[in-house]
Parts: structure tokens; sequence; C-alpha cells
């Protein structure tokens, strides 16, 4: 049986651990001709059946070639962000610049260099990370990056509305929280504060209503969706995947 998204080119940034990662090989599984990309090229390493690339989503050059020469897409999945653990008063410059930077602009420089292609031929689905922690839930040490990722839904909306007659479709995700690298890492940050590593893990999930975090592949699967024609009536949505957060 064909896969979902067979004879469909797919780009996928962050493709080297967590989310992107699996939803690059679940996409690669279900027929999708992926490119697969990652500031870590070492991270890249054991993604079977699909075309992988070294790739710093902040290198406007860079980032525009790889979505022209490697193009036409049919689908992008903007996965690339960063978490900054801080508040109003803790956050300092750089960190909004880079926050900024990273999470909000190079998303819509990946749909700018996407985009033209896509208009060209009338179809086409973007993805864009977004998260629970943005303008749909405020969270405790997550100023910055709650203003980030509440940006990536207005740029969503925005971009969806003047694309949505054209047959190209912007929607953005918004996951709880998901146990990935970045996270154990963020549970690391937070552990001598909540009293070692256990009490820093149970913290985290204990503030999900289900009483467990989500799983990479349980998130990809709503990408892999949004990327098909399963979704072909879906656009301009800033799509909760949460485990009940913000019920
Ligand atoms: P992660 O944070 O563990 O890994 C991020 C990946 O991004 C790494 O492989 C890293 O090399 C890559 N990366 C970093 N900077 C890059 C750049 N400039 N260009 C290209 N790649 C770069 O992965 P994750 O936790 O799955 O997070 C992925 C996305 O999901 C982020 O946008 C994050 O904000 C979002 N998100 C995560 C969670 C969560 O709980 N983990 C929840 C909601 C949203």
């Amino acid at each position: 049986m064909a896969g979902r998204l067979q004879g469909k080119r797919v780009f996928v940034s962050a493709a080297g651990q967590g989310i992107g990662r699996a939803a690059a090989i679940m996409m690669a599984k279900e027929g999708a001709d992926v490119l697969a990309t990652d500031l870590h090229a070492d991270k890249l390493r054991g993604l079977e059946g699909m075309e992988i690339a070294p790739l710093d989503v902040m290198d406007d050059a860079a980032l525009k070639d790889a979505l022209e020469r490697g193009g036409p897409f049919d689908a992008m999945f903007n996965c690339a962000g960063f978490v900054h653990q801080n508040d109003a008063l803790s956050c300092t410059d750089a960190e909004w610049e880079f926050g900024f930077g990273l999470n909000v602009r190079a998303m819509w420089k990946a749909m700018q260099a996407a985009l033209p292609a896509m208009l060209e031929r009338g179809r086409g689905s973007i993805v864009n990370m977004s998260s629970a922690a943005s303008s749909i839930k405020g969270a405790p040490n997550r100023f910055l990056y709650g203003a980030t990722k509440a940006a990536v839904i207005g740029m969503t909306r925005a971009a969806a509305a003047d694309v949505v007659t054209k047959g190209v479709r912007v929607n953005c995700i918004c996951p709880g929280t998901v146990e990935t690298p970045s996270w154990e890492e963020r549970v690391a940050a937070n552990a001598a504060q909540a009293g070692g590593m256990a009490a820093a893990r149970a913290a985290f999930v204990a503030r999900q209503a289900m009483g467990r975090l989500a799983q990479p592949e349980e998130i990809a699967a709503l990408v892999t969706y949004l990327c098909s024609e399963e979704s072909a009536f879906v656009t301009g949505q800033a799509i909760v995947i949460d485990g009940g957060w913000t019920l």
C-alpha cells in the first residue's frame, strides 16, 4: 500500500534529534522523499532512506539555497527552535535577539524561500513549530520562549490567510512537554533548584494532566497528517497536542 506521503518532497529542519528526527523518520516511512537537515551534521547520522544535509536555519543564504536547489517541496516542517528558561527580569538582550532570530525570523525566511515554488505549482503544506507555551498558555520561566512561540502562531495564521486561495496551507503545532534530548537538558538545569534530577523530572510530569510527557513520535504523527492530503481542509490552525495541559 502506498504511504500517505508517496511522491511528496518534504523538507525538515532540526531533524537531528527529538521531534524533528521522529517526524523525518515517520514521513520517510510514509513514502516521502525527505530532505532532513540539522545544524549538527553528526546528529543526522543513522537517518535511513532520506537525503541528509547540515543546515543552520539562521544562515539566510544557506537556508535559501537548500530550499531553492533542494526543491520544489510539497511540504516543509520548520521545527528548529530553542527553549530559553527566563522571565521578564532575567531575559537579556542577547537572548531576545537569538530567540526571535531562531524561533521566528528563521521560520519566516524558510517560508519566504519555499513559498514561490509552492505558489507556482499551486500546492504545498507548511508546518511550523510553535508550543502550548505561547499565546495559549502562560508557563513559568518561559518569558522569551512564550513570546517567540506566540509570534509563530500569528505569523502562521497571517501567512495562511495570504495563500488560502492558492492551494498552499500553513499550520502550526503547539505541543506540551515532549521527552526529547533538550528536555533532558532542561531537567538537568532545574535539578539544583528542584532538589535533584528526580524531583525536577517529577515537576515537569506533574503539570501534565495525563501524568506523562509526550513521546516525539506522537507529535510526528500530527506533523505527518498536516503534511499529507488527509488534512487538505486544514489551514491557519494552531493545533494543540499537549495531553490536556491547557484543559
Ligand atoms: P531538541 O531541542 O532536543 O533538538 C533541537 C534540534 O535543533 C537539535 O538537533 C539541534 O541541533 C537543532 N538546531 C538547533 N539550532 C539549529 C539551527 N540554528 N539550525 C538548524 N537546526 C538547529 O528538539 P525538540 O525538543 O524536539 O524541539 C524541537 C522543536 O520543538 C523546537 O522548536 C521546540 O521549541 C519545539 N517544542 C519542543 C517541546 C518539548 O517539550 N521538547 C515542546 C513544544 C515545542
